[in-house]
Formats: C-alpha cells, sequence, structure tokens
C-alpha cells in the first residue's frame, strides 16, 4: 500500500480538484481530507457518511458556580484571559479563550472548577463513487488538526489495510505548520500543486524544503501553467535547482468551476486537453510510486 499526499502551500492552486480528478485514475483507493480546518474534497466527492467520530483534545475549565465563592483567584492567575466577569458580577470561563493549561483548577481553594475534556470537532467514515473516505472537521476556534490530521490518517491505513487497498490518495492542508507535518508523516511520495505566480512559487519552495527535510520523493505539477508563461519557465528552473521533478502541466480550464458546480471532478466532466493532461499526471505518478 503506497501513500501519495498532493500539497499545495498556498491555497488556491486547484490542489484539491486534482485531487478529486486523480482519483478517477487509481483504481482501489483510499481517499482522506486532511485539511481538516476548511475541507471542500466533499464538495466534489458527495462522501455518504457511513461511521461519524467525536474528535477529543485537550480540557477545557468550568466554573461550578454553586461551589464558587467568587475568590477571583482564577481571574487572577489566568494568563489567557480566559475568566470573565459576566453580568452579575459572577465569574465564568470563555470556553474559546481557554487553553486548558489546568492552573485555575490547582488554584481555586474551593475546587469549584471542573475540567472536562474538550470537544473540538467530527471526523467520518464515508463511502465515495471512488472508494472509502476518511474527512473531518475541526470546532471553529479549536486548536490540534495536527492531532486530528493524525488520528484520520491512522484510521485510513487500518481501513486500506483491512480492504487490501493499494493506494491511499491525501488531500493536504494548506501552509507548513503542524497538519502540514503529521500529512507529510509516512507518505511515499509529495505533490507539489503550484501555479505561476510569485506567492505560489515562494509556498512551494518552502514545502519542497519541508518534504526533503523528513526525506520524501517530491514532485511538482504546475497548475494554470499558461497564465503566465515568464514564471512557468521560472517554476521550472527553481525545481531543477532544488532537484525535484516536473510531473504535471495544467492549462488554465475554466471547466474545472463547471464541473465543481456539477459536483464533478475535470475529468469526469469534461474529455478535453486539460483531462489528458491530468490522465498523464496520474501515469507518471503511479510509474513512480510503483
Ligand atoms: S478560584 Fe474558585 S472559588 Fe475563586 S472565583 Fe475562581 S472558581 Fe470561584
Ligand atoms: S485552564 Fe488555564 S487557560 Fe483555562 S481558564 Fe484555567 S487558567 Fe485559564
Amino acid at each position: 500500500m503506497k501513500q501519495i499526499l498532493i500539497v499545495s502551500g498556498k491555497g488556491g492552486t486547484g490542489k484539491t480538484s486534482i485531487t478529486a480528478s486523480l482519483a478517477s485514475y487509481f483504481e482501489s483507493l483510499v481517499l482522506v481530507d486532511c485539511d481538516v480546518d476548511a475541507s471542500d474534497l466533499y464538495l466534489i466527492l458527495k462522501p455518504e457518511v457511513q461511521q461519524t467520530f467525536d474528535f477529543i483534545s485537550g480540557h477545557t475549565a468550568h466554573i461550578l458556580q454553586k461551589d464558587c465563592t467568587q475568590c477571583s483567584m482564577c481571574l487572577n492567575v489566568c494568563k489567557f484571559d480566559a475568566v470573565k466577569v459576566g453580568n452579575k458580577g459572577t465569574l465564568c470561563i470563555d470556553a474559546i479563550d481557554c487553553e486548558g493549561c489546568g492552573v485555575c483548577i490547582w488554584m481555586c481553594p474551593q475546587k469549584a472548577i471542573e475540567f472536562p475534556e474538550s470537544l473540538c470537532g467530527q471526523w467520518f467514515f464515508s463511502n465515495t463513487r471512488h472508494g472509502p473516505m476518511v474527512h473531518a472537521k475541526l470546532a471553529i476556534g479549536a486548536e490540534n488538526s495536527g492531532k486530528l490530521v493524525s488520528e484520520i490518517r491512522g484510521y485510513a491505513t487500518k481501513i486500506a489495510k483491512n480492504q487490501k487497498k493499494d493506494i491511499i490518495l491525501i488531500d493536504g492542508p494548506p501552509g507548513i505548520g503542524c497538519p502540514v507535518i503529521a500529512s507529510l508523516t509516512g507518505v511515499d511520495c509529495v505533490v507539489v500543486v503550484t501555479e505561476p505566480t510569485l506567492s505560489a512559487i515562494h509556498d512551494m519552495e518552502r514545502i519542497i524544503a519541508l518534504a526533503k527535510h523528513f526525506g520524501i520523493s517530491t514532485y511538482v505539477c504546475i497548475n494554470k501553467s499558461d497564465i503566465n508563461e515568464e514564471l512557468t519557465q521560472t517554476i521550472k528552473k527553481r525545481i531543477k535547482v532544488l532537484d525535484v521533478e516536473l510531473v504535471g502541466e495544467i492549462p488554465y480550464d475554466t471547466a474545472f468551476t463547471r464541473a465543481q458546480v456539477q459536483k464533478k471532478s475535470i475529468v469526469e466532466y469534461s474529455n478535453g486537453k486539460t483531462t489528458q493532461c491530468i490522465e498523464e499526471l496520474a501515469q507518471k505518478l503511479m510509474s513512480k510510486i510503483i
């Protein structure tokens, strides 16, 4: 079983559209959407949820008003300004601001603060027309997205082993932070989807450096390659210097949007040049990981 991660560094390069399109070419597949802060692969693949799981992470403090004497100790010791003075002068804790450090629990003379585990989101095991998919939704303001990414990837690996699937295709999160590192760990190859813009080139170089740091085979695909020929040439020169192979070049195509409106990937929607380019990309990737 091989794992392919599609990343971009910068949002808006077409990473998710390309991931959804690649799914058509891998027959024995488990899909994972690791963009847990703002997942959108489901918009194209219409997953039918089979199981829902709570994502529990960390703790949140909560004052039990019946036991509280309003001594203000918690207000004074909280370094995150999570303890607020309510309408009637009573103290309460804002769950969004509480970092779960536990200091107020230790300091409260009345033991009037409970410290339950936090529900930080949910994740889902679903069926799609291309096979099983694991995806998630992090709660608003919740952190630990890297831990959630690790959790859903672990489940996807279990499903792939149980169902004897050959490929895990991962739609990665943007940026180079904790969730991206959690997405990179243990994959067989990384495809960086970039576009000929200065910010995308900058972010491409950052993600290549990160992937290389982990010793992962890294490839580049240039999306919308015809919108700025000069910058496309710049990308080609930069990746040559970085010793990274170009595996795909996809033209700008408004059919991506029309396909999305119909909840399809472009390869399901059109037989045009773009579809041929993505098919070639899939074939190249197959040859790299087999
Ligand atoms: S430290 Fe305890 S008793 Fe004092 S205000 Fe806070 S919750 Fe109430
Ligand atoms: S657990 Fe920490 S962050 Fe949360 S209210 Fe108590 S002291 Fe503040």
